[in-house]
């Protein structure tokens, strides 16, 4: 039992704490985590855990289970696609040494996205908000350089032969990464503004202006649509981001399937890990767009 103790200062719920503590409802969470978490995932949480105890419940079957899976699994394999591309793939399409170096860069972001999703979710449980927030923060921050990472290597083969221009956006990449450090990750801001998962919203317009300079730019700067170089980014935020919109409608925003089986999904097969299966495909599709230019600058481009 040296685990688990009752919490004295939760007279309601009489709330066991700890490794072995019993699951409890949504109804029976801290008011402060019921805002972050969905009400319609009506059961199977565990809450007041010190950062040892959320360690061990990664062990444990709760809602957390199949969200920490969906992040885990996906870092695990790819893990392995990586030393496939880098010992087999790229040497077979005879890539020169920016393919290795953006193959890296794919493998290293998808692997910061997934763990760093996984450890938010596995120190959901813990008790302290403090904990929680950075681990939020961690989870977003995260998708924020994932986005910018896809436009920087986008970037990078469309403007191969031009120095100058590669390293304007890749620079403006950077530079944007800084303000969401701090609003994600620095304890002055984590608690303060609005939600952290709404902040996200905000890398939409300056990621608009951004994307529609490159594109405009590389639309120029290739000669018109008739360059499958210059067509490949727009063509390729319009498939990617259709899938990440439908998934956030549908997963986040319509809560779907809870909503329409309450109680049925709390464990497997939520709204939220659907929506991580979706940023496993758009991470295949990135892969796959990479490959794809890789394909055209070797039949169309020598600088
Ligand atoms: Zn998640």
């Amino acid at each position: 039992m040296a685990n688990v103790r009752i919490d004295p200062s939760d007279h309601s719920t009489n709330r066991m704490t700890g490794s072995r503590a019993k699951l409890c409802r949504y109804d029976e969470l801290p008011v402060w985590k019921k805002i972050y978490m969905c009400p319609h995932v009506v059961s199977g949480y565990m809450t007041d855990l010190s950062t040892l105890q959320c360690l061990k419940s990664t062990y444990r079957l709760s809602n957390e289970t199949g969200n920490v899976l969906t992040h885990v699994v996906p870092a695990v394999a790819f893990l392995i696609l990586g030393l496939y591309d880098h010992h087999v793939t790229i040497p077979g399409r005879h890539g020169d040494d920016m393919d290795y170096v953006i193959s890296a860069i794919y493998s290293i972001i998808c692997q910061t996205l997934l763990l760093s999703s996984a450890t938010y979710h596995i120190f959901t449980p813990h008790r302290c908000r403090s904990v929680f927030t950075l681990g939020l923060g961690l989870d977003l921050f995260g998708i924020v350089l994932t986005i910018l990472a896809v436009l920087a290597t986008f970037v990078a083969y469309c403007f191969k032969c031009s120095m100058f221009w590669r390293m304007f956006y890749q620079i403006l990449c950077v530079t944007m990464l800084i303000p969401y450090a701090a609003m994600f990750l620095h304890p002055k801001y984590r608690f303060h503004w609005v939600r952290p998962e709404n902040r996200l919203v905000g890398i939409g317009p300056p990621l608009a202006i951004l994307s529609f300079a490159f594109i405009a730019q590389s639309y120029l700067y290739h000669g018109g649509w008739g360059s499958d170089t210059a067509w490949i980014y727009p063509a390729r935020c319009f498939r990617n981001g259709g899938i990440y919109i439908a998934a956030f409608l549908l997963f986040h925003i319509k809560n779907i399937p809870q909503v329409w089986f309450p109680g049925r999904f709390d464990y497997v097969g939520h709204g939220h890990q659907w929506w991580h299966l979706a940023v496993v495909l758009g991470l295949l599709d990135w892969r796959d767009a990479l490959f794809v230019f890789q394909g055209i600058q070797q039949q169309s481009l020598s600088c």
